[in-house]
């Protein structure tokens, strides 16, 4: 049996697995209608274990208030799309390029920023031709220093394709850093095999700075399996980061945030990025008010080794960027790097 067909994708499959109720299969019918979902077999195991509504099934399992949306949400809420100058190529920074190489995911996280264009709205693999522009864009580009490989999640390809990616990319002389974005290592550990692991250091990939940068949002993720999966690349010499996401209920507490950082870091992931929800439609239910994250990273300075916290940065809406939210806030919204100061519905 093929790997994907393990996966449970519709509402039907979560009930037969116990994950949810016939009441609750009911309540988000039009939700999962609109939004693509799955969990792996690794996940439901987890899951189930941990009991409804736990840390885990919250961020998978669909939720009627996915259809609240609010007027201020938007499809493109970090703007991605002015700054799309190929198929699959975003370029917002002078310095790093984001490549979509492929618009699916094998689990869809429940407040995803990009949740309209993942999923079964996304597209699959670029196509060939799509892929050699983008080569030839970086190449044409000596001001890249980076390519980020994102999606999608681009760790659903297979070993042999993540092969080939990290060869093209690793023989342009001036990207000097190859960084791989991903939820694999804790949504499927068993994915993250030694041909995967080899694959990101193929030929010219070798002599660059390869990063996997794994998304994380809850101690609960990071059991045994995920702890060595991620001890694989490592090993490797392959260095890996973390980005998590503040989310409401989930880990916006002293304790929750503390318990993630900590089992990060235990596990030698250095956290990168906690980010602000984005204005992602359906997402109101997830989103903390601005001032909430800066007091609870205060709080934290002090409690955890220094290299043990993330920096919370938030991308505001207009595309410009990320920032860090504490000294972008005030009491009018966000100040912008250019100096202005823009309004944001969750001050
Ligand atoms: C977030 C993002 C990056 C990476 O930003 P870093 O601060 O370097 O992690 C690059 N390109 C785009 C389009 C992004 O949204
Ligand atoms: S893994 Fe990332 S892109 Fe995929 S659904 Fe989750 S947040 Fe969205």
């Amino acid at each position: 049996m093929s790997r994907s067909r393990r996966l449970l994708t519709s509402l039907e499959a979560l009930q037969d697995a116990h994950l949810i109720t016939a009441q609750e299969a009911r309540a988000t019918a039009a939700v999962a209608r609109t939004y693509a979902v799955s969990l792996t077999p690794h996940l439901a195991a987890l899951i189930k274990a941990e009991g409804p509504h736990g840390p885990i099934g919250r961020q998978y399992l669909p939720d009627p208030r996915e259809g609240i949306v609010q007027p201020s949400e938007s499809a493109d809420p970090i703007h991605d799309h002015p700054h799309t100058v190929l198929p699959g190529l975003i370029h917002r920074y002078p310095d790093r390029v984001l490549l979509k190489l492929v618009e699916v995911c094998p689990v869809y996280c429940r407040f995803c920023f990009r949740r309209e264009m993942v999923g079964r709205k996304g597209q699959g693999l670029l196509e060939p031709d799509q892929f050699d522009a983008v080569l030839a864009y970086i190449a044409a580009h000596p001001a890249l220093f980076e390519a980020i490989l994102s999606g999608g999640d681009p760790f659903v390809l297979s070993a042999r394709r993540v092969d080939a990616v990290s060869r093209a990319l690793g023989a342009i002389e001036h990207l000097k850093s190859l960084r791989w974005h991903t939820r694999v290592p804790v949504a499927d550990p068993e994915r993250v095999t030694r041909a995967l692991v080899r694959a990101l250091r193929a030929g010219d990939a070798r002599r660059k700075a390869v990063t996997v940068v794994v998304h994380v949002n809850h101690a609960a993720e990071l059991v045994p399996p995920a702890v060595a999966a991620i001890a694989r690349l490592v090993d490797t010499g392959v260095q890996v980061l973390s980005q998590s996401v503040l989310l409401k209920g989930l880990n916006d507490s002293e304790e929750a945030l503390e318990a993630l950082f900590r089992a990060l870091t235990a596990a030698r992931v250095k956290p990168y990025y906690l980010h602000q929800g984005d204005l992602a439609p359906g997402t109101g239910h997830w989103r903390t008010a601005l001032a909430r994250g800066p007091e609870l990273m205060e709080a934290l300075r002090g409690r955890l080794p220094g290299h043990a916290l993330p920096t919370l940065v938030i991308d505001p809406p207009g595309g410009t960027g990320k920032l860090p939210l504490a000294t972008a806030l005030s009491s009018e919204g966000l100040k912008l790097r250019d100096g202005r100061t823009i309004p944001h519905p969750d001050l």
